[in-house]
């Protein structure tokens, strides 16, 4: 459809949806926007973002899809509930600035969420056009629709994403991201109004998305807040994990600059339970309350042979080497640490296996290959993500996984040697359980892989932090108020749940930050006589 088929198409529907005649049966007809996206020869070879953005028509069309169901399921789906019909029709009407404050509402980081929040399994599954049309691909586009109003406000609140302009970029997005988080840190962004001192002070753990919405949640009741960051950015997996071609780092920047507007305190380069304790925060640097976000930054191994040669990477390595050590830009400007591979296997099938095999051909890796054990079906990823891989000539073995990994003299991996697989009942999980072909190995030529199973919780705390409670896989047990067991302690996002979701973790650093302001509230009390 052209652009100028589409504004015929708006013009119209608009005009019956004003004088009362727009019908169900009109909206169903109306055909997903498809989110326009860099050309995946070109993408190969460049960091910039991969998909482009609605334009205002879209975004309008789009929007006009949706039902307006009574009921409103998509709510339901969403794990922060925001208030998605009321957003979806305030876009339809044009009006943007009310759409975004809807969201915000229940969602701090429209931009970071309308990009990476799995809405094809949370609210968009829900939705009742998807459903009609019994193909979940096709129900509104919601997060494409949250990522529009976002990036509308990113760009100023002087337009729509400007894509509409022939090819113009938001706001943020720069020439192979090498200036895009300066340009986050111009970005003009609403500063929330911060409550008077309360003279309490809030300790942050961790600058992932729950660690900045508990800072900005604490921060706005009045308390004192510094966070705490290991790393010497801060963001979280957000910044380390999730590469600039599906997250540019602008965005992110900007929420920090907001935080840093509110007065809230990033001290990064420090490790609690090395630089300090816990214990030393609360009793000895004054601290009233804690918030633990260090989200699930251990990476699983295979266990296999000829795990620890030389060119073999956790994904959490590799991807922190080329996302905040910049490895992209090796040699004109980074001088990153890390191996140039031509041949390179990445072991997994989720979301983190993806990023490292997109990542890799963008390194300039002759060929990708991403190794799983079950098929595409049973696959964790994002759709959205395994068909960009695909485009971009990552090659898929699939019912493959490694037995051990060859090295030459030199202890440089020179090939992974796999079984091949078929799948038998299902399992705990409901997937169909991966069984190993007897005598089906074979070897394929790799420099490097990549370990990209899963990630666990880092011991740390754990082993610095007496009184807390852990559950067996090492997460911080919390009540549903994300209090821990140790008094003003409280916990939320990865390193409670396992390794989950932005959203998720967003969701309980608001919710720990309640009841933070709650616990402190009432210590400031009982303080003050
Ligand atoms: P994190 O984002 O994990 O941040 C924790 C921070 O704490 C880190 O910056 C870390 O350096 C810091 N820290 C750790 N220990 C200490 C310490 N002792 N002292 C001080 N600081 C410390 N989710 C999605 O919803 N969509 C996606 O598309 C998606 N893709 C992903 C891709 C990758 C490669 C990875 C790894 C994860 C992805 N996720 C995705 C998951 C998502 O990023 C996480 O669920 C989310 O970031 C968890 O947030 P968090 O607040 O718990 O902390």
């Amino acid at each position: 459809m052209t652009n100028e088929e589409r504004k015929k198409l708006f013009e119209g529907l608009l005009a019956k949806k004003n004088s009362g005649d727009l019908k169900t049966k009109d909206r169903l007809a109306i055909p997903p926007q498809e989110m326009p996206e860099q050309d995946a020869t070109t993408r190969r070879r460049n960091v910039s973002e991969v998909a482009l953005g609605y334009t205002e028509e879209q975004a309008r069309l789009e929007a006009l899809r949706c039902l307006q169901c009574k009921n409103a399921p998509c709510i339901e789906g969403c794990p922060v509930r925001i208030h998605i019909r009321d957003f979806v029709g305030a876009i339809a009407e044009g009006d943007y600035r009310k759409a975004l404050e809807i969201i915000k509402e229940n969602s701090l980081l429209p931009a970071v969420c309308g990009r990476v929040c799995p809405q094809e399994v949370q609210c968009q599954e829900k939705c009742t056009v998807g459903l009609s049309l019994k193909d979940v691909s096709k129900a509104v586009s919601i997060g494409r629709l949250e990522r529009f109003v976002a990036d509308w406000d990113g760009s100023r609140g002087e337009g729509v994403p400007p894509l509409r302009d022939a090819g113009i970029l938001p706001a943020y997005r720069g020439q192979g991201a090498l200036d895009t988080e300066a340009q986050g840190q111009d970005a003009l962004a609403t500063v929330p109004a911060v409550a008077a001192r309360t003279g309490m002070k809030v300790a942050i753990i961790g600058s992932g998305p729950g660690g900045i919405v508990a800072g900005a949640d604490t921060r706005r009741a009045g308390h004192e807040v510094t966070v705490f960051e290991a790393f010497h950015k801060p963001g979280g997996v957000m910044v380390y994990g999730i590469p600039e071609f599906r997250l540019p780092k602008a965005i992110v920047q900007q929420e920090i600059e907001t935080l840093k507007r509110m007065d809230v305190k990033i001290v990064t380069n420090f490790i609690v339970g090395r630089t300090r304790t816990i214990e030393q925060l609360m009793r000895e640097d004054g601290f009233d309350a804690v918030y633990i976000g260090v989200g699930a930054g251990l990476p699983s191994f295979m266990g296999v042979e000829g795990e620890s040669l030389v060119g073999v990477y956790s994904a959490n390595e590799y991807l922190t080497r080329a996302n905040l050590m910049k490895a992209y830009q090796f040699g004109s400007g980074a001088d990153t640490p890390i191996a140039r591979s031509k041949r390179v296997a990445v072991v997994g099938g989720g979301n983190v296996a993806m990023d490292s095999a997109r990542t890799a051909v963008r390194l300039g890796a002759e060929k990708v290959y991403l190794i799983y054990r079950r098929t595409e079906k049973e696959m964790p990823a994002r759709v959205e993500e395994v068909h960009h891989a695909q485009q971009e000539g990552v090659e898929f073995h699939l019912l493959q996984n490694p037995k051990r990994i060859l090295g030459d003299a030199n202890g440089n991996v020179v090939a992974i040697e796999c079984l091949r697989y078929e799948l038998g009942e299902p399992d705990a999980s409901g997937r169909r359980r991966p069984v190993a072909i007897p005598g089906s190995e074979f070897q394929i030529e790799v420099d490097t892989v990549i370990v990209a199973i899963g990630n666990l919780a880092n011991p740390l705390i754990r082993q610095t932090t007496p009184g807390l409670e852990f559950n067996q896989w090492g997460n911080i047990i919390v009540d549903e108020n994300c209090r821990t067991s140790m008094e003003g302690v409280f916990a939320g996002g990865d390193i409670v749940l396992g390794a989950a979701t932005v959203i998720l973790a967003m969701g309980q650093g608001r919710i720990a930050a309640a009841a933070m302001n709650e616990y402190l509230a009432r210590k400031r009390q009982s303080r003050e006589g």
